[in-house]
């Protein structure tokens, strides 16, 4: 049995990627009774039966799976924040590291449009980007338009599974195509064969660029915290998790408990104020959501 993973589906096919070769599968009917639809990002097993065809017999555990795109195994998100138009937002950023770190997912940040900006907003924005750095998060400050200011992206995409996220407008467009055209030289032969009509077709593919696969579409645009508990959100602000250990209280929500080592922290300046802010907001944005039925 050969082995795989799958980088697309259209029409009721798989396309299962395996040492180079591309395979068109069909699903066996054993998902359906096991109520699991393969998902573009699964590591599969295949029986090939022609030449670049096989069928799927087995998927393979997943580490996580998102809705939106519906892909598996993503283990890196980059976070997009435009500098300005629309102008940064701290609080956003961290509402998408929430979510994105309750996936389990390792985020990246990339903050665009640098090259718009006044000596004066670069030097605010490198302030955050030392916050954030703090935190243990790799920071961007970066220009899809000014190649000054642009990244070696493939650094950050090599050996991972990448979805990019961030609001309308901050540059996610562009900077996938620029991943794009190096997409193009580096697998332009199995693209071509395929057809690949990423722009007349809606599906979800995962591209290969520079060693590592990117979805071709946008992730987490759902930014509410529906599926967060409360005693969850603490864990998922690093700087507290690491901490939360020293707390009086176990469970402690660093809010109104005595003797909490975060807020200890904050008042040491080890703790970001706005990080604590934000995180209070959250927790209340939590506290007082409607119940789910
Ligand atoms: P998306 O909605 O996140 O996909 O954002 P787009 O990629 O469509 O970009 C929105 C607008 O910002 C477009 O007009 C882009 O040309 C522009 N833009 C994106 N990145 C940059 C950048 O780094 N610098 C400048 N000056 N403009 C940018
Ligand atoms: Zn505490």
């Amino acid at each position: 049995m050969a082995e795989g993973r799958i980088i697309k589906a259209l029409s009721g096919f798989y396309y299962v990627k395996s040492n180079d070769n591309l395979y068109q599968c069909r699903g066996r009917g054993v998902f359906r009774n096991k109520k699991i639809t393969p998902l573009v990002g699964d590591m599969v097993e295949f029986e090939i039966n022609g030449p670049n065809e096989g069928y799927i017999m087995e998927i393979k555990p997943r580490k996580n799976e998102l809705v939106r795109p519906p892909i598996a195994n993503i283990n890196q998100a980059i976070i997009v924040s435009s500098a300005i138009a629309p102008e940064f937002s701290a609080k956003l950023l961290d509402r998408f590291l929430v979510l994105i770190e309750f996936k389990n997912i390792k985020p990246v940040i990339f903050i665009t449009k640098i090259d718009l900006l006044s000596e004066e907003k670069l030097e605010e924005l490198k302030k955050y980007k030392k916050v954030y750095e703090n935190i243990g998060y790799q920071v961007e400050l970066l220009s899809t338009k000014d190649s000054n200011y642009s990244p070696n992206i493939g650094l950050y995409l090599k050996n991972h599974i990448t979805v990019i996220a961030g609001q309308s407008g901050v540059g996610k467009t562009s900077l996938i195509n620029l991943l794009d055209s190096s997409l193009l030289l580096a697998t332009g032969e199995i693209s071509e064969s395929l057809g690949r009509g990423k722009h007349t077709t809606r599906h979800v593919e995962l591209l290969e660029v520079e060693g590592g696969l990117v979805a071709d579409t946008p992730g987490f645009s759902a930014l509410d915290f529906n599926e967060i508990e409360l005693e969850e959100l603490p864990e998922l602000f690093p700087e507290m998790r690491e901490r939360r250990s020293n707390c009086k209280f176990r469970g402690c929500l660093h809010h109104r408990e005595p003797k909490c080592a975060i807020k200890e922290a904050l008042s040491n300046g080890e703790i970001e104020e706005f990080r604590y802010e934000h995180y209070l907001d959250f927790l209340k944005e939590i506290q007082t959501r409607k119940p789910r039925y």
